[in-house]
């Protein structure tokens, strides 16, 4: 048990509010512990929030050389799509000139998922620049029956952004221009492979914010992000992409001729568009058929545009990180978060103890704090520092003399608010240098969000290495991973369809905001009545009636 440090908190905050006024961020008493903490140009002092800016980084290269094969290691049976010939080739070279990439080490990487799980064998990537050029592509495919995977950044955590067979990959990366912003609304219009982060210093650079923050933002897309439906960050706060979006731009292979003509005549010459790219906030003309495709994982068309309200820059940023005792108290901690800090909270997320080992170990990252069983990061956001600071103050003072936490640090400042967010933002990354990762992405009430995790470890035994619990508490969201040293049956075995079954018992969710992909499609009846199952593959064959794209991800195969 960590020791109870009532008599630390006042000193700090004092300090702490004194600190504020001079533009420091941290109460000394965290200062003396946080100087463990490594600053900026010493050896291990790489905090950086966006680990990401390059694939993998040195995470995958240093691992196992080769990622076997998707067909190898799963049952999965290609289905009957053209192969792609030298005509097939000259044709794209047609529609996206110099931009056809047939050189297999070039395609190494666009073949690989970030987890290095999966691995397909496509033969050709293309990169078009223009809706125009998706539309031509995905009409040449649809005709030739040839098969294709959109790709964002590829940093999907469930196997859908590479292909499992030979598809074609077709990448975001060239369509990366912002189309226009409106500085009064917040309303951003870019292309669907703008990348996230520099979309956020586009928008910053404004005074907005982007609706939704995530620790592979230097590498995600916001196509992708929109595609997958990612929850992030700031759900707490700013809520679902599927509030945040106004509007979508999306090529189906071939939407029926119906489903156009109530859009935009002027681009059906090419028969594929669907253009729904509104900067409205409010639009009852019909069925928003945008909601369909966020989510969708690339199966019903590819996003290329995406219309997104960015709320205002708050002024005020704080983050406090925090030891608590027990996962009661994590619980507690929430519920007068709420209660006392309201309006101004915009994150609340949790990890445990061997989530802060991994990072000190993998990362060489250092807690602020002194060892605890479980650590929160809560983050406000408002438009007035003092009364910010004061509310904090308060809800600190008050958690310290209930015992809901045992220590903390505060940052205002902001490279040390992203010292603070990289020990829970890279939980993946060194999750994904200690060996092979079994991942799992459940929505829980929130009281049995760490019963799982508990449960596991004991069921587990030493066939684990670790078996490990954070996420985004707030939205009650866990990320459960278990991490082996290198892939087993047996544990595989011990973990599915346990955890499913054990997700189902409580009415949670099987993938809160990851997807399905590939990994999980066959799991999607844990979470959804067959009914709604049957109506998914309706849609399906309507928007995709050959099933080109992105085949074997999201629905399961039909009977
Ligand atoms: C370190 C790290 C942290 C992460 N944290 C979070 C998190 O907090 N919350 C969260 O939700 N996710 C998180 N993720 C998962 C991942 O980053 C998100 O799913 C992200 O939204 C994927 O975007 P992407 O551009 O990389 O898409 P990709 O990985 O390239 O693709 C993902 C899926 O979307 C499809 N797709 C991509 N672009 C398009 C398009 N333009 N049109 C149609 N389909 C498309 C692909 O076919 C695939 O099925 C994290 C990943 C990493 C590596």
């Amino acid at each position: 048990m960590v020791p109870h440090l009532v008599p630390r908190w006042p000193v700090c905050l004092f300090r702490w509010r004194a600190a504020c006024t001079l533009g420091a961020c941290v109460p000394q008493s965290a200062w003396a512990r946080a100087s463990r903490t490594p600053g900026p140009g010493s050896p291990r002092g790489a905090v950086g929030t966006s680990p990401l800016v390059r694939r993998g980084g040195s995470s995958s290269s240093s691992r196992a050389p080769e990622v076997m094969l998707t067909r190898e290691r799963y049952p999965v049976q290609r289905l009957p799509f053209s192969v792609v010939s030298e005509e097939d080739l000259a044709a794209f070279e047609r529609i996206t000139p110099g931009r056809v990439v047939t050189d297999p080490e070039e395609l190494e990487a666009s073949n690989v998922d970030w987890l290095r799980t999966v691995r397909g064998c496509s033969k050709v990537l293309l990169k078009p620049q223009t809706t125009e050029e998706v539309s031509h592509i995905l009409r040449y495919c649809h005709e030739r029956n040839l098969a294709v995977n959109p790709q964002g950044g590829n940093t999907g955590m469930v196997g859908g952004s590479v292909p499992v067979f030979d598809e074609i990959i077709l990448s975001t990366a060239l369509m990366n221009q912002v189309i226009s912003f409106h500085g009064v609304s917040g309303i951003l219009v870019c292309q669907a492979g703008c990348i996230l982060e520099e979309l956020s210093r586009y928008v910053e650079e404004r005074d907005f914010i982007m609706p939704l923050d995530l620790g592979a933002k230097g590498s995600c897309h916001i196509g992708g992000n929109v595609a997958t439906n990612a929850g992030g960050l700031r759900f707490l706060r700013y809520g679902s992409l599927h509030g945040t979006v106004l509007g979508l731009e999306v090529v189906c292979p071939a939407p029926p001729p119906q489903v156009c003509t109530l859009l935009h005549p002027q681009v059906l010459a090419d028969g594929t568009v669907l253009n729904c790219l509104t900067s409205l906030r409010k639009d009852n003309t019909g069925y928003d058929l945008k909601q369909l495709f966020i989510g969708s994982e690339g199966t019903l068309g590819v996003i290329t545009a995406v219309s997104i309200l960015c709320p205002p820059k708050p002024r005020a940023v704080n983050v406090a990180f925090l030891g608590c005792p027990g996962f009661a108290e994590v619980l507690q901690t929430f519920s007068t978060c709420k209660g006392m800090l309201g309006e101004i909270l915009s994150a609340f997320e949790f990890m445990d103890a061997e989530c802060m080992q991994l990072v000190g170990h993998h990362l060489g990252l250092v807690s602020p704090v002194q060892e605890s069983p479980f650590y929160v990061l809560i983050e406000t956001s408002g438009s007035r520092a003092g009364h910010d600071a004061e509310k904090l103050s308060s809800f600190l003072e008050h958690v310290l003399d209930f015992g809901l936490v045992t220590d903390g640090t505060l940052a205002t400042d902001q490279r040390r608010v992203k010292m603070l967010w990289a020990l829970r933002e890279r939980i993946t990354e060194a999750l994904s240098r200690d060996g092979c990762v079994y991942k799992y992405d459940i929505s829980l009430p929130v009281e049995r969000l760490y019963d799982l995790v508990s449960d596991l470890r004991a069921r587990l035994g030493p066939q684990a290495k670790h078996v490990v619990g954070y996420g985004h508490l707030g939205d009650g969201n866990l990320h459960l991973n278990v991490t082996a040293e290198a892939f087993s049956a047996s544990l595989l075995g011990a973990l599915e369809p346990y955890v499913y079954e054990w997700t189902a018992g409580q009415q949670g969710s099987v993938s809160a905001e990851h997807g399905l992909g590939f990994k999980k499609k066959d799991v999607l009846s844990y979470s959804k009545p067959p009914a709604a199952l049957q109506l998914m593959q309706q849609l399906k064959a309507l928007l995709d009636p050959k099933g080109i794209l992105n085949p074997y991800k999201t629905l399961p195969a039909r009977a």
